[in-house]
C-alpha cells in the first residue's frame, strides 16, 4: 500500500487543490495533515484573528473530508518533525505541499526537504495553488520579477491560469493517529465583528458575490458606505478558495465589475511575485527613500486607538478593531496617513494591521504599506492622500463614519467630515478629539524629509 502526506498550509480546502489531487493520484491512502506549527507561533503571525478563523476553516476540512470517507489528521509542534514522524509513522512515499512565498514559508520547504533526504520519503511542491499564477512564472526580460503593475498585468492577463481542478470524491485516509482541532471558542482576544471561515462559507460568499455586487465593483469598490466589495480577502489568504477559480468564476461573469474585480486579484498575484523575489521586502525597503521616520508615541497612539480626530481615519481604525478587516479606500487612507502625513515608518502601521487582520498576509500586507509610504511599487512615491478630501469623496453621506464613530451620530452632515469646525457650544457636546497634526503641516513636513 503506497501513501503519500498531503500538507495543508495557505490552501485549507478540497476544490481546486493540486497538491491533494497530486497525493490522491499517486498513493492507495493520505494523510490530510495540518501543524499547528510551533515555529510559526514564535514569529507572532498567529494571532486570535487568524487563529479564530483557522479553527472554522479546520473544522469544515475535516467534515469536507469525512464526507469523502476520510478525515483531517492534525498534529502540533515543529512542522518539519512532525512530517517526518507521521511520514515514518506510515510509511509514506511523499509529501507534497503548496509554494510558498514568505521566507518563513520557503525556509519551511527547504528544512522539510532536508529533513527528509535520505528517508525514503521526497518534498513535491506545488505552484499556483497560493496565487492564480506562480510567482516567478511571468518575468520581464532579463529580471527576476515585475517592479510595476500594469506591465505585470498585460503579461498576467495575455497569459492566463491553470484549468481548475475537481473536489475529490472519495478520500482514503491511512491510519494514523490525529490530535483535536483547537475550537474557536477557546480563542480569546477576538474581534467582535469577525466572519467565519472555512471552504463553505468562503464558496458561499462567492457565489453571492458573483450574483450581487460583482456587477457593480467597478463604479462600487470605493464606496466605502456601502461595503460592496467581495470580502473574499480571508479566504484567499487561508486558501479555502482558490484564486484560480476565482479567476474562472469572475471571467464567466463577465460584466465590467467582474474585470476590474479581477485585476485587484492580479495586484494579489503581483505583490507575491515581487515578496518572492524580494524576501526582504517583508522588513526593508523595498526601494529606500532616505527616510528618517519621525517616532511621536502620542500620535502614534492615536492613529491606533482611532483617537486622531480626522473621522475617516478613525472610523478605519475602529472597523479594524471591530471586524478584523478593513476595506481598501480606508486602508489605503489611514496608512498615507500614518506614513506621510505624521511621518511615521511604515513597519509600526503593517505590525498593527498584521496583529489584527484575518486576511493578514505578509506578501499583501507589507507591500501595500511600502505601497502607500511610497517606498514600495508606487510610480507616485510622494502622493499623499488628504483624508478630509477622501472623506468627502468616498463616504459623502458621512454613513461609513457614523457607522463606526457612533459619537458623531448627532452631528449634521455639513460638518461630519471636519467635526473640528462646528460651533463651540455643539464641539463641547461630544466626545471626539482635535485633529492631532495639521495636515498642511504634515504634508510640508514630509515633503521636506523627501525633497519632494
Ligand atoms: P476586493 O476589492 O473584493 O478585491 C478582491 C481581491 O483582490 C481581494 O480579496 C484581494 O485578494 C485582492 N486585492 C484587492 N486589492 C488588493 C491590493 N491592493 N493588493 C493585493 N491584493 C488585492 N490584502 C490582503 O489580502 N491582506 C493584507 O494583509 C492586506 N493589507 C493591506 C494593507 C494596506 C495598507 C493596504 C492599502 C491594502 C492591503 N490589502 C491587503 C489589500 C486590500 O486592501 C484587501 O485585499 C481588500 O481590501 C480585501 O477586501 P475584499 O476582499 O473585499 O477586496
Amino acid at each position: 500500500m503506497t501513501v503519500s502526506i498531503v500538507l495543508f498550509t495557505s490552501d485549507l480546502r478540497l476544490h481546486d487543490n493540486p497538491a491533494l489531487r497530486a497525493a490522491l493520484r499517486e498513493a492507495d491512502r493520505i494523510v490530510p495533515l495540518f501543524v499547528y506549527d510551533d515555529g510559526l507561533r514564535a514569529t507572532g503571525f498567529a494571532v486570535p484573528n487568524r487563529g479564530a478563523f483557522l479553527a472554522d476553516c479546520l473544522v469544515d476540512l475535516d467534515t469536507g473530508l469525512r464526507k469523502r470517507g476520510g478525515r483531517l489528521v492534525v498534529r502540533s509542534g515543529d512542522v518539519v518533525d512532525q512530517v517526518r514522524r507521521v511520514a515514518s509513522e506510515t510509511g509514506a512515499e511523499r509529501v507534497h505541499v503548496a509554494a510558498g512565498v514568505s521566507r518563513y514559508a520557503t525556509r519551511r520547504e527547504e528544512r522539510l526537504r532536508d529533513a527528509l533526504d535520505g528517508s525514503g520519503c521526497r518534498l513535491v511542491v506545488h505552484d499556483a495553488v497560493v496565487t492564480a499564477v506562480a510567482p516567478g512564472e511571468l518575468l520581464p526580460s532579463g529580471k527576476d520579477h515585475y517592479a510595476v503593475f500594469t506591465p505585470y498585468f498585460r503579461r498576467w492577463t495575455a497569459e492566463g491560469v491553470r484549468d481548475v481542478l475537481a473536489a475529490p470524491r472519495t478520500v482514503q485516509v491511512a491510519d494514523v493517529a490525529s490530535d483535536p482541532v483547537r475550537p474557536r471558542a477557546e480563542i480569546t482576544g477576538v474581534s467582535p465583528g469577525l466572519d467565519a471561515g472555512g471552504e463553505n462559507a468562503g464558496r458561499k460568499r462567492l457565489r453571492a458575490w458573483l450574483s450581487g455586487d460583482i456587477a457593480g465593483y467597478e463604479d462600487g469598490q470605493d464606496d466605502i458606505a456601502a461595503d460592496a466589495t467581495s470580502r473574499l480577502s480571508p479566504h484567499l489568504h487561508f486558501g479555502t478558495l482558490s484564486a484560480t477559480e476565482v479567476v474562472h468564476e469572475a471571467t464567466r461573469e463577465g460584466s465590467p465589475g467582474a474585470q476590474a474585480f479581477i485585476r485587484q486579484l492580479a495586484w494579489r498575484d503581483f505583490h507575491h511575485q515581487v515578496l518572492a523575489a524580494r524576501p526582504d521586502a517583508a522588513a526593508q525597503d523595498y526601494r529606500s527613500r532616505g527616510d528618517r521616520w519621525r517616532t511621536n508615541k502620542k500620535e502614534t497612539a492615536a492613529w491606533l486607538d482611532g483617537r486622531t480626530g480626522y473621522p475617516f481615519v478613525d472610523a478605519a481604525m475602529r472597523q479594524l478593531r471591530h471586524e478584523g478587516w478593513m476595506h481598501n479606500r480606508g486602508r489605503m487612507v489611514v496608512a498615507s496617513f500614518l506614513t506621510k502625513t505624521l511621518y511615521v515608518d511604515w513597519r509600526v502601521g503593517a505590525r498593527h494591521f498584521l496583529s489584527l487582520l484575518v486576511d493578514g498576509d505578509v506578501a499583501n500586507n507589507q507591500m501595500n504599506w511600502q505601497w502607500a509610504a511610497g517606498t514600495g511599487t508606487d510610480t507616485r512615491p510622494n502622493r499623499v492622500l488628504n483624508p478630509v478630501i477622501q472623506c468627502k469623496r468616498f463616504d459623502p453621506g458621512g454613513s461609513y463614519v457614523r457607522r463606526w464613530l457612533p459619537e458623531l451620530a448627532a452631528v449634521p452632515d455639513r460638518f461630519v467630515h471636519e467635526p473640528w469646525k462646528l460651533p463651540d457650544a455643539d464641539r463641547a457636546d461630544i466626545d471626539y478629539p482635535d485633529p492631532i497634526v495639521e495636515l498642511a503641516e504634515g504634508r510640508a513636513r514630509f515633503e521636506q524629509a523627501r525633497g519632494a
